[in-house]
């Protein structure tokens, strides 16, 4: 890298540069997924939109391979590279709440917990995911799936606008009416399209929910997964949770004779008021023999956050992902082979519920193609121990292979390792071509390649 580029980028830079020789480098360069390790050759942490500006001149003018970096939650590691440039907007964090308008405008760098704290202050929020430490820009440029999207759609269905930084280095916004072709890609399509660096989203009224699991025996768990397939299509959309097999961490808010055992379960968030959410659970509560219901009012955020206490950064993490418009006895027969091999404490299965307000939206009016989903399913091997990186990576994919042929095809970006250009496409569907002449528009030498990536059209 020509050093007389590095201090000139650093005569236009306020964030810091960051190099091997940096006594900050080592942790730098940590990604969420503890199984990864990238070594970049510079980081640049930008504080504002001119130092993305010049970030991105930089990266083009020494034809360096450019990375972008929000919250670095990418199970395939993709906010960083090797020998190459990243471009960091995690110190952008700036959030302007308008109540007037119920909207707000978020830093790039921002991660969900950032958005629910300053929303909660005014009784709002705009739905996000299940966990509070995500990044918002890479969740929401995936697409955005979370404990309200039944209610309220995905997250870039709310999304309103963005300003964003292209592979020129120039700056535009994109919303419905300036640039609508870059809004629409950016709305599922990643970050293929450039460096956004602010989001503006539209609010809703959630402030306390009803939350909590119910958790049965393993023996049960084909019973529920059909009962609750049948529940989840007619459920008000005032009702959510997502199915998972997992293991019941020891934590003090569960009792002990649980602790660590391995069960199927449904964790609950339902934006009806208490009275009107019990009644729903009703039919779910009495199936089988439940060993823990417990569903009471808590804030939103500390419902988006009570799992990160869990999956703190740098555990082994490998997951596998798809869509699924329906779910078959026979598949679910595969659900309860497999959720019952559950590796490790924190490995776990999901199927998140997509119906709902997600679904009125048609497959092209976003490049989030799915919209006919009732589930999506990732299945995530999770542990500490690199020793087990193997045995949680087996039990994954043997898993995903077994539910694959019953799946739609595709699966959500943001869930998906580093699975080659047939598993994009599949996940894209005919949104696929339209994507491409985008980025052909806005980035025609594919200088945003680490990502899902979608390649210019020829
Ligand atoms: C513990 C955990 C929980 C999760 N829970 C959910 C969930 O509930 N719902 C859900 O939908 N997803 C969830 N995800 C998946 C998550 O959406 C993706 O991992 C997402 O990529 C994370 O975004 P990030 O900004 O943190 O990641 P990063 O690793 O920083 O970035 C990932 C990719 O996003 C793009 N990107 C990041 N910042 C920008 C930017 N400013 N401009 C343009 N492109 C950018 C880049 O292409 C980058 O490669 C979860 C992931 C983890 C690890």
């Amino acid at each position: 890298m020509p050093e007389q580029s590095i201090d000139q980028l650093k005569s236009a830079f306020r964030g810091d540069l960051i190099q091997s020789s940096d006594a900050d480098y080592e942790s730098a360069c940590k990604l969420y997924n503890g199984m990864i390790e990238k070594r970049p050759r510079l980081i640049a942490r930008c504080v504002d939109v001119a130092d993305v500006i010049a970030a991105v001149k930089f990266g083009n003018a020494n034809g360096m391979l450019t990375a972008i970096r929000g919250g670095g939650h990418s199970g395939a590691g993709l906010g960083s590279c090797d020998d190459g440039l990243v471009i960091d907007v995690s110190r952008m964090k700036g959030i302007r709440v308008d109540p007037a308008t119920k909207t707000v405008r978020v830093g790039a760098g921002c991660v969900w917990g950032d958005v629910d704290h300053a929303t909660h202050a005014f009784g709002m929020a705009t739905p996000c995911g299940f966990i509070s430490t995500t990044g918002v820009a890479g969740l929401t440029l995936g697409g955005g799936i979370g404990y309200l999207t039944r209610k309220y759609g995905l997250t870039i269905d709310n999304l309103l606008s963005v300003d964003m930084v292209l592979a020129d280095g120039s700056f535009v916004s994109a919303s419905n009416k300036e640039n609508p072709d870059l809004f629409w890609a950016v709305r599922g399509g990643g970050g293929n399209f450039g460096v956004v660096t602010s989001f503006e989203f539209r609010l809703h009224p959630v402030d306390t929910v009803q939350f909590g699991p119910t958790f049965w025996p393993l023996e049960e768990s084909a019973m529920v997964l059909r009962a609750f397939r049948d529940f989840i299509k007619k459920a008000s959309e005032e009702i959510s949770g997502f199915f998972a097999y997992l293991v019941i961490p020891p934590a003090p808010m569960f009792p002990e004779h649980l602790h660590l055992k391995k069960v199927c379960g449904i964790v609950w968030c339902c934006t009806a008021s208490a009275e009107q959410t019990e009644i729903a659970l009703k039919p779910m509560q009495s199936l089988g023999h439940p060993l823990l219901h417990h569903v009471g009012p808590a804030p939103f955020p500390a419902v988006q956050s009570i799992f990160d206490g869990l999956f703190v950064p740098g555990l082994q993490w490998y997951w596998r992902a798809d869509n699924f418009t329906e779910l078959t006895d026979e598949a679910i027969a595969k659900h309860a082979e497999h959720g019952a091999k559950v590796p490790t404490m924190l490995s776990t299965m999901h199927l998140y519920p997509v119906n709902g307000a997600a679904r009125r939206v048609s497959k092209n009016d976003t490049a989030y193609s799915f919209r006919e989903a009732l589930f999506a399913e990732v299945i995530v091997g999770v542990d500490p121990d690199p020793a087990n990186t193997e045995k949680i990576t087996k039990w994954c994919k043997d898993y995903w292979e077994a539910l694959h042929p019953y799946s739609a095809g595709g699966a959500y970006t943001n869930f998906m390792m580093d699975e080659g250009q047939e598993r994009i496409q599949a996940s894209y569907r005919d949104n696929y071509q339209r994507l491409a002449a985008i980025k052909k528009k806005y980035d025609p030498k594919n200088f945003f390649r680490v990502n899902q990536n979608i390649r210019p059209a020829a």
